[in-house]
């Protein structure tokens, strides 16, 4: 294993069955132009001679099935080729699941409905996105959700996410996000409701249930389904509501052999739990990269990921919308309402007071036309923050990807806030 810090340009040959895996330094940039040989980038694969930039912090693998040479200028934190991947299994895991679509087809049932899970930084959101891209690459349409509330792929964090997954990933932008269904959970990690957490999480799987009713071609691509690292006690359980409520018929457990015997133990007979090993080149991220991680989806939600969109900012008066949020504080069983349930309180539509306790705070535009709809189980349309308040003329002042007027009136409030500085 060669290391290396790159500083200018560098030349890696890389041999057959290898990869090279470098992370971009902070504040920098690094250029990639595949010049020989064929490779991919999780299941992307590369245009020889196009050059492809990747921005501060980000972390690749650019992977060789037969050999290539690959080029890099700028600055990169670390550079390394590595022989020891679990490429060869994931492709095998991939040819499995293209096996079960391909009987789907044929027999008119349902493709492989599958749930990623494992601790966190072992590579389950790649490996969704390597099923992904493959699938797509032999002519799928698979479904991706994206359960993992902290580090959400969809949408922003706080949020649970589906899409129709149409075209392999762009190797800068990611997958085009064509008409996504989006839900506001309004925390980062799931043990903080998981009351709400699973009822979204039921929501999801039933509209996943009717669209692949409908979408034949869906159906029979299947259900990738990323989950975040929250194994155990509650997250545990989480996991095993999620496996029933998308009906899943695979379960692939990254890296942790005691999850995978416990899940082993307790899923029905039907469902497939595979034990898949992480890759050496995931990285793990400690707390303050994780923040890091937040702020930049959420920059990346107004600005584009290259700062090629420009949001609006205009004032809202107090009076145009309500704003609420999911879940009250828990009280003692004994000072409970009559026939309310310790449990309610946590999906409990709470009316916020426009204050300067708003500010900063992530706020979903609910597709709720009006408070006597669910508003829980109502899906966003999209989401602002709010920049500055004025009590005084009872306006406030948004930051929105859409000029004004708002869609809708009805703004759920998340624990997530944004600060809007460069
Ligand atoms: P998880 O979803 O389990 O938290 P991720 O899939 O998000 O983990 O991976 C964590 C980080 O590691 C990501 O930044 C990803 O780009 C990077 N990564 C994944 N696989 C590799 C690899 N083989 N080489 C280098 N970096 C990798």
């Amino acid at each position: 294993m060669a290391e290396d810090k790159g500083e200018g340009k560098e030349d890696y040959k890389l041999e057959a069955n290898s990869e090279l895996r470098f992370e971009v330094e902070a504040g920098a940039t690094v250029q990639l132009e595949l010049a020989e040989g064929k490779a991919e980038i999780f299941g992307t694969e590369l245009t020889t001679n196009r050059k492809c930039t990747f921005l501060a912090g980000a972390k690749v693998a650019v992977y060789t099935w037969h050999g290539c040479h690959i080029k890099l200028s700028g600055r990169t934190d670390v550079a390394y080729i590595s022989k020891d991947t679990p490429m060869t299994i994931y492709v095998n895991t991939h040819q499995a699941l293209e096996q079960m679509r391909h009987i789907a087809e044929e027999h008119v049932t349902r493709g492989p409905r599958v749930l990623v899970v494992g601790p966190t930084d072992v590579g389950k959101s790649t490996l969704c996105h390597l099923l992904l891209n493959y699938a797509v690459a032999c002519g799928h349409s698979p479904v991706f959700v994206d359960i993992d509330v902290g580090q959400n792929d969809i949408a922003i964090p706080g949020t649970l996410g589906a899409m129709v997954v149409e075209r392999p990933a762009d190797v800068e932008e990611g997958f085009s996000l064509t008409a996504p269904l989006v839900f506001h959970y309004g925390h980062n990690s799931p043990a903080q409701n998981p009351t709400l957490f699973n009822i979204l999480v039921s929501k999801l799987g039933e509209i996943i249930n009717t669209k692949c009713n409908e979408i034949k071609k869906s159906n029979y691509s299947g259900v990738i389904i990323n989950t975040g690292g929250w194994v155990r006690g509650t997250g545990y359980d989480a996991i095993k509501h999620a496996a029933g409520a998308f009906e899943v018929d695979v379960v692939i457990v990254l890296d942790q052999e005691r999850l995978y015997n416990e899940l082993k133990r307790d899923m029905p007979g039907f469902v497939k739990v595979i034990l898949l090993p992480k890759s050496g080149g995931v990285v793990e991220r400690n707390r303050n990269i994780r923040t890091e991680f937040r702020d930049q989806k959420v920059r990346e939600y107004f600005y584009g990921t290259r700062n090629s969109l420009f949001p609006h900012t205009f004032e809202v008066p107090f009076a145009e919308v309500k704003i609420f949020k999911i879940g009250a504080p828990s009280l003692p069983a004994s000072c409970l309402p009559l026939g309310m349930k310790t449990g309610d309180n946590k999906t409990k539509v709470v009316p916020v007071t426009i204050g300067p306790t708003v500010q900063h705070h992530i706020m979903s535009i609910s597709s709720a036309s009006s408070v006597d709809h669910n508003i829980l189980e109502a899906n966003s349309l999209g989401f602002i923050i709010i920049t500055g308040i004025d009590m005084e003329k009872q306006k406030f002042t948004v930051l929105s990807p859409s000029p004004r007027p708002l869609p809708k009136s009805i703004l759920l409030m998340s624990d997530i806030q944004f600060m809007d500085i460069e």
